[in-house]
């Protein structure tokens, strides 16, 4: 599954979603066992929000162009749609961050 809550590496305690979305940083020390782990996120994630706009803008376009005379106010539905399509990405942001173990000093 893409998209779930991050688990700790060494005694699998789960991050719930507010733990999760204070996950900054690239180390954090596990709540529960007290190890420290490495934050790992699924590429930049400006480039996911990116990605999804230009999305939304295309379709808002293609609506737009094909709706005829029904045009601008179908296009202020879209928009908000936009809005709501973009605030869930960024909630789904933290459980796209995954937790690994930090690797021994050699
Ligand atoms: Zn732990």
């Amino acid at each position: 599954m893409f998209l779930r809550l991050p688990v700790c590496p060494y005694c699998h305690a789960v991050y719930h979603y507010k733990e999760a979305s204070d996950l900054k940083g690239k180390t954090e020390t596990c709540y529960h066992c007290r190890k420290t782990f490495l934050i790992r996120r699924r590429g930049p994630q400006w480039l996911f929000l990116g990605m999804v706009s230009l999305c939304l803008i295309g379709i808002d376009v293609l609506i737009f162009f094909s709706s005829g005379n029904l045009g601008m106010s179908l296009l202020i539905l879209t928009v908000l749609a936009d809005v709501l399509c973009v605030t869930a990405a960024v909630w789904l942001l933290p459980l796209t961050i995954r937790l690994v173990p930090e690797k021994k000093k050699k």
